[in-house]
């Protein structure tokens, strides 16, 4: 079974931006994810850093790297057990760490046994940023229904990575992972299943598109998936995006009648 081990995205001084490594065996049960770690000026900031099931990968992954009591924030890109399941044990690890999620999702987060709100920041529906020690921000931007009611992406723009959540996910064949997109075209037929049963709609696809376009985006990381490396990339990515039928928009397909 295969062994990832992490990578470093972007280095530059204090600023750092990490996608875990994985094993391959968490894939026989469990649909396959990505955790991601940035470091800025001493602080640590995980991204979806998941649920029980690979608890103990990511919690060795992010010890290597960092000390825990350096974990100031949590993100939370929406409410799903892979992305957020983990909270309880996370925030017993990580006892400096604030939790960003949508304000939707707050009041659910009782059923996974939280119920300390001083430590859960809700994001409210038009998004906002996380201020970092240095003056630095990350920028927290709606992707509301891409795929769940309560969705933010996550940009940085010191490295200029946009961590996208779900939106640039991608599903392989046992075996068949890679970290990093090589041939983009060859990409789509593992992307395409998934962004067209989860996502809500080509109108939203479209919104989402026209948003992150205002921002200058180097590479995409996505939860699922591989990492959409190069500006290259990155715009064929969004116009293969806006332009997909999704969701709402092939009913028939996806009802049968
Ligand atoms: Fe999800």
């Amino acid at each position: 079974m295969r062994h990832v081990e992490s990578m470093t995205l972007f280095e530059q001084g204090d600023h750092k931006y990490v996608m875990l490594g994985w094993e391959e065996r968490e894939e026989e049960v469990a649909v396959q994810t990505n955790q991601y770690v940035i470091a800025s000026g001493g602080e640590v900031i995980l991204l979806d850093p998941g649920g029980a099931h690979v608890f103990p990968r990511v919690l060795a992954n992010v010890a290597e790297l960092y000390d825990l009591k350096d974990i100031r924030h949590i993100f939370y890109s929406h409410q799903d057990p892979d992305v957020s399941s983990g909270i309880t044990l996370w925030l017993s690890m990580a006892e400096k760490a604030a939790v960003h999620i949508s304000e939707l999702w707050v009041r659910f987060l009782p059923h996974f046994g939280i119920y300390d709100a001083k430590r859960i920041t809700p994001i409210p529906d038009k998004g906002g940023t996380i201020s970092l020690s240095g003056g630095r921000k990350l920028s927290i931007i709606p992707s509301h229904f891409l795929h769940s009611t309560g969705c933010f992406s996550l940009y940085d723009p010191v490295s200029k990575i946009l961590f996208s959540s779900d939106v640039g996910a991608a599903i392989f064949p046992r075996g068949g992972r890679y970290p990093v997109v090589e041939d983009f075209d060859s990409h789509i037929k593992h992307m395409e299943g998934f962004h067209r049963r989860y996502m809500g709609s080509n109108a939203v696809c479209r919104r989402w598109v026209r948003r992150v376009s205002e921002l200058d985006v180097e590479h995409i990381a996505p939860q699922h998936g591989a990492f959409i490396k190069g500006r290259e990339n990155v715009k064929k990515f969004l116009s293969w995006f806006e332009n997909l039928a999704c969701g709402s928009d092939i009913l028939d397909d996806i009802y049968g009648r």
